[in-house]
């Protein structure tokens, strides 16, 4: 029997939503009644959604909610997959779409930067008098990024507007390009840049993913992949050429896989080789390693002797080869 094909969905729109929390329970009522998974954030500024289901019931979700006339124009961003990427289906209320904390928050509708197509972008961002800033979080960029790109010295997207600030003279006079994953942050992202007052910022409409399916662009200068919010974790990007970007958390080696740390307290998403993840026991750190709650050896059913084993062939390697982790 051959292989159904699944689709996952990738869509926002900004747009005044009355009433968010009844729109999310009807919401969540009829996505289930779909058959969809995923993760959709309602607010009073819009919706932000990614979704996996079978053809049928993508189709049937989408023309579910263009039959809504504030998404009738909504853009849905397609990816074919074997199955579903997302476990269940959550439908929730969020003040912000996304988390882009401005002390005073901007509506992209009003303000924002100017849309670049992706062949656009690819033009501009080669223009020496350019600086291309990521607005995603440290973990995105580092499995890939645009070549040349800026990565904010940032944990989380909520600390950028700070950084700019302190960075500013580097990007006085010069054309600002921003880009994310799917367009979202950069909406507003842009949007606050114009409101700082830099003259010239450009963002790449449709995000990374719309980038590389672009039949000009190609994903080209687009080095390692590009991390996404579902269970495939990371997506090519780049038609033309692959260059890994990713470094494996514990060797430095050249890695585009992901792993969370099994701490559950830590959950952090680590690069690394399947060797590795079970040579450290999938823990980013020592700490980690010890936690009693650690899930990679309650998974594995190991012994003490077998944990005190490991922890101590570890520490034999790192003596062995000054591997800080
Ligand atoms: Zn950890």
């Amino acid at each position: 029997m051959e292989k159904e094909t699944y689709r996952i969905l990738l869509f926002y729109k900004y747009v005044p939503v009355k009433n968010p929390e009844a729109f999310v329970a009807e919401h969540l009522k009829r996505c289930k009644e779909i058959g969809l998974k995923g993760r959709i954030f309602v607010g009073e500024e819009g919706i932000n959604g990614t979704c996996s289901g079978t053809i049928e019931q993508t189709d049937a979700y989408e023309a579910m909610l263009r039959s809504d006339e504030r998404f009738s124009d909504i853009v849905f961003k397609i990816d074919e997959s074997e199955g579903h990427v997302f476990k269940k289906m959550h439908v929730r209320v969020r003040d912000q779409i996304v988390n882009l904390s401005l002390e005073d928050d901007i509506n992209p509708n009003e303000l924002t930067g100017n849309y670049l197509s992706p062949e656009e972008f690819l033009k501009e961002m080669q223009d020496e008098d350019t600086v291309v800033i990521d607005a995603r979080n440290d973990y995105e960029f580092d499995v890939g990024h645009f070549r040349g790109a800026i990565r904010p010295d940032i944990a989380n997207f909520r600390e950028l507007p700070e950084w700019i600030r302190e960075n500013k003279e580097q990007f006085e006079g010069k054309k600002i390009l921003t880009y994310c994953t799917g367009g979202i942050r950069c909406e507003k992202f842009s949007g606050w840049l114009v409101r700082e007052g830099f003259e010239d910022v450009g963002q790449l409409h449709g995000g990374i993913v719309s980038y590389g399916k672009d039949p000009v662009a190609q994903g080209q200068l687009w080095d390692g992949q590009c991390y996404v919010f579902d269970e495939r974790l990371v997506v090519p990007v780049n038609q033309t050429e692959h260059v890994i970007v990713g470094r494996d958390h514990f060797d430095g080696e050249p890695c585009e896989r992901y792993v969370n740390c099994a701490n559950p307290i830590c959950n952090a998403q680590i690069i690394c080789s399947e060797e590795n993840e079970h040579f450290y026991m999938r823990s980013c750190t020592d700490e980690c390693r010890v936690h009693p709650r650690n899930r990679y050896f309650i998974e594995h059913e190991m012994t003490v002797e077998q944990y005190d084993e490991r922890m101590a062939a570890i520490e034999k390697f790192r003596n062995e080869t000054y591997v800080s982790q």
